[in-house]
């Protein structure tokens, strides 16, 4: 088949064309990143407006670049959730209005499943059983994968994602939106000689951040001869070195050895560095993280992941809604 994707759950418009499994036909991102900074964040009026002044003209790119005719795919995959209530219904009316006109049917996507699909799109030889490490903006957590379209929570959260902790540390430190990024760039030029708390380190696979992030703002209130560089990398450090150790633990409670981590949070370098130092320790490790413009929000991991729903016939009807609360379970 051939799969026309949207997603606009966030603040990246984007849209792709994914021929079969693994044929990029198209793959256009279009993020608002250097709109929303001015604020701080995201501001959800304004990321539903950019996705509708966007969407038209990625469409026509993606069909030009793909060199196919609209009429020639064979369904619309689009993100319902979760996400912004506002961003994603231009996306869904967006891909309700082609569905119609084109008279082809539509999938919806769990955005969490497109990020863990996109790993699919790198490693077509990835199989069930398998760890998710899913680390996002909004999503930290790790899954047992038992089976394609069936993923068991194992731990998660109890306050905030990865990612979130990330945004908030650097605005704390005043180093702008998005904070995930920033603080891995001026980590690369700091040691991490300070002791942050990992919370619940010790304890199952569950996740606490919010006392690192406490304790990082009293750390620079009550002292002011350090380098920001070493609190960035140090608060970096704590926060990974956490998530690797519940992930390693859990696989070997588990006996899995495939892993896989996904969201953008697997976009960080002493993740990666650190996911290979694991791996030269523990040869049976398979330890996979898709490349960089697959781990933050795109079209096609929705498009990956809606060809699993379209080889099983999972379609949505007309009245699908977005679901902004949206949850791992929720796969229809
Ligand atoms: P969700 O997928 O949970 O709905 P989201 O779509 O906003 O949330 P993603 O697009 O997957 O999240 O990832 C964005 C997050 O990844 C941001 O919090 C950002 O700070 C973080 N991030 C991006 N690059 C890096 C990096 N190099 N190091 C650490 N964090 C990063
Ligand atoms: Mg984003
Ligand atoms: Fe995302």
């Amino acid at each position: 088949p051939i799969i026309f994707s949207i997603e606009t759950s966030c603040d990246e418009t984007a849209v792709a064309i994914l021929r079969g499994k693994n044929e990029v036909l198209s793959h256009l991102v279009v993020s608002q990143i250097d709109i929303h900074k001015v604020f701080g964040g995201v501001v959800p009026e304004i990321a539903a407006r950019k996705h509708l002044n966007y969407l038209n003209n990625l469409t026509e790119k993606a069909f030009e670049e793909a060199e196919i005719e609209p009429e020639e795919i064979s369904a619309i995959a689009v993100t319902y959730g979760p996400g912004l209530v506002g961003a994603l219904l231009i996306g869904l009316n967006f891909a309700k209005g082609l569905a119609l006109n084109l008279n082809k049917p539509l999938i919806g996507v769990n955005h969490l499943y497109g990020h863990i699909y996109a790993n699919f799109l790198a490693f077509p030889e990835l199989k069930p059983p398998f760890l998710v490490l899913l680390v996002s903006g909004g999503h930290t957590m790790i899954l047992h994968a038992k089976d394609y379209l069936h993923f068991e929570i194992i731990g998660q959260t109890m306050d905030d994602a990865a990612g979130e902790a990330f945004d908030k540390v650097a605005r704390m430190l005043n180093l702008g939106y998005p904070g995930g990024p920033k603080i891995d760039e001026l980590s690369q030029k700091g040691e991490p000689i300070y002791e942050f708390p990992k919370p619940l380190y010790h304890k199952g696979y569950d996740f606490s951040f919010s006392g690192l992030k406490t304790a990082l703002l009293y750390f620079t209130k009550e002292n002011e001869n350090y380098k920001i560089e070493d609190v960035a990398a140090s608060f970096q450090k704590a926060l990974i070195d956490t998530l690797i150790h519940k992930t390693i633990k859990a696989s070997k409670d588990l006996k899995i050895n495939d892993i896989i981590i996904a969201g953008g949070v697997a976009a960080n370098s002493y993740l990666r560095e650190k996911i290979n130092e694991e791996k030269s320790r523990n040869k049976k490790l398979n330890i996979y993280f898709p490349p960089l413009n697959l781990c933050t929000d795109n079209a096609l991991m929705i498009a990956r992941a809606g060809y699993e729903k379209y080889i099983r016939n999972q379609f949505a009807d007309l009245n699908l809604d977005a679901v902004p609360n949206l949850g791992l379970k929720d796969i229809c």
